[in-house]
């Protein structure tokens, strides 16, 4: 790997390459943009370059001794600040400050990457402060942070600027095929969710979340036949943590966009996988719900969509988490299922 090889950041990493054809280097760096959009990939790279031994077109040749330490995470001169606890303390950097006593070990310069820069405590982030105003020769600095914004003024003056943008879908789900081993519908559907972030695609892929995605989808499916009686206490149980639901509505979106293209655009099945045209499916869609989303008016999906989107920015600002899912799954319940669908005596209460 090397810096030119990260993917989906071609400006931030033309600015850096341009860095590197110079004389000079400047000793600080700020690295700013959501979480797994390549900060760290790309400090570790731009390390590599400045110290690898043989470059090649400025870049790392990735073959050196230099860039073999790097890559196994062994090189001395990469030194890495992140938080203890949830913080990063001023101790921590008056740590830091001992080794500029000594120049770097083997490489030409010492790289320290300061992780979740805006975490610093105010000692810490005036403790940075003063070592910027007077940085010691041969060592750069570089400050990974989600917002700029994050940051002391006087911090940020100090340093390049480097955004890194949200990856764009495609990046996202050609990781997760190559990285992940996905196939390429799930791929696509898991990019979407992951707006921009590998780090948020790699959690969305872990078994938990997979779990978690076919439960919503038998949530659901099971609207379809639920009485309304059962309805409230299915309900209840489900919003049990905003933190889920909140993720949850994220699924129930890409179902109810599913809906939409399988009733307008006749999308096929995720097992059907790629071959034709038109768009695949993220979910599989079974009975009832086949059968609903092909013959229901595209209005009431259109609609229910909306209600999807609602629902989410009520939770953005503290909306009642019960109310909200009740209000959805009514929804769903009249406009996928239709008004046939109400059935007033619970299934307990027609057993008894
Ligand atoms: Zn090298």
């Amino acid at each position: 790997m090397a810096l030119s090889s990260i993917a989906g950041q071609r400006r931030a990493v033309g600015f850096l390459k341009r860095v590197l054809e110079k004389e000079t280097v400047p000793h600080a760096f700020l690295f700013s943009g959501m979480a797994g959009s390549g900060k760290l990939a790309a400090a570790l790279e731009f390390a590599r370059a400045l110290n690898c031994l043989s470059p090649r077109d400025h870049d790392a040749c990735g073959s050196c001794g230099s860039c073999h330490k790097l890559e196994e995470g062994l090189h001395p001169d990469v030194v890495h600040v992140k938080s203890d606890g949830a913080s990063i303390k001023v101790e921590q950097i008056r740590e830091l400050v001992k080794r500029f006593r000594f120049r770097p070990f083997e490489g030409k310069f010492r790289v320290v990457i300061i992780h979740d820069a805006h975490k610093m405590m105010e000692l810490a982030a005036n403790a940075i402060l003063k070592i910027l105003e007077e940085p010691p020769e041969a060592n750069i600095f570089i400050l990974l942070t989600l917002e700029s914004q994050m940051l002391l003024p006087t911090i940020v003056s100090r340093c390049c600027q480097v955004r890194f943008q949200p990856l764009d879908d495609r990046i996202v789900a050609q990781w997760l095929v190559s990285q992940k081993g996905l196939l390429a519908p799930s791929a696509e559907a898991i990019a979407r969710l992951a707006e921009g972030s590998l780090e948020k695609a790699g959690w969305f892929c872990g078994q938990d979340q997979t779990e978690g995605w076919k439960k919503v989808v038998e949530r659901l499916e099971s609207l379809a036949t639920l009485s309304i009686l059962d309805l409230f206490p299915m309900v209840s149980d489900w919003a049990k943590g905003r933190e889920t639901v909140e993720r949850d509505l994220e699924f129930i979106k890409l179902w109810v966009r599913d809906l939409i293209l399988y009733r307008v655009a006749g999308a096929r099945s995720p097992a059907e996988g790629t071959a034709g045209n038109g768009p695949a499916l993220t979910f599989e869609l079974h009975g009832k719900t086949r059968e609903a989303a092909g013959s229901v008016p595209a209005e009431h999906l259109f609609i229910l969509y909306q209600r999807v989107e609602l629902a989410m920015q009520g939770l953005k600002v503290n909306a009642n988490l019960q109310m909200c899912l009740e209000g959805l799954c009514l929804a769903i319940k009249d406009l996928l299922y239709g008004k046939g669908h109400w059935n007033s005596f619970s299934k307990r209460g027609q057993a008894l």
